[in-house]
């Protein structure tokens, strides 16, 4: 993978919100016996780019080392 390819990357995942519109940063999805993404369905991107972004960071380190 190119490095340009990671910033290619990043970039898209900026374009996600990073807050949702009703819960803010907190986009953690609640204890509860129902599974589900994120907080609500607006915070769903917002989850979604969070998590995309630490795999990001994972791919990253690995891909220095
Ligand atoms: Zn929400």
């Amino acid at each position: 993978m190119e490095p340009s390819d990671l910033a290619t990357i990043r970039a898209a995942l900026e374009r996600l919100p990073s807050r949702c519109r009703y819960h803010g940063d907190d986009t953690a999805p609640p204890p509860g016996l129902i599974r589900r993404e994120a907080c609500c369905d607006t915070g769903i991107p917002t989850q979604r780019r969070k998590n995309a972004l630490a795999a990001l960071e994972r791919v990253e380190k690995g891909a220095t080392v």
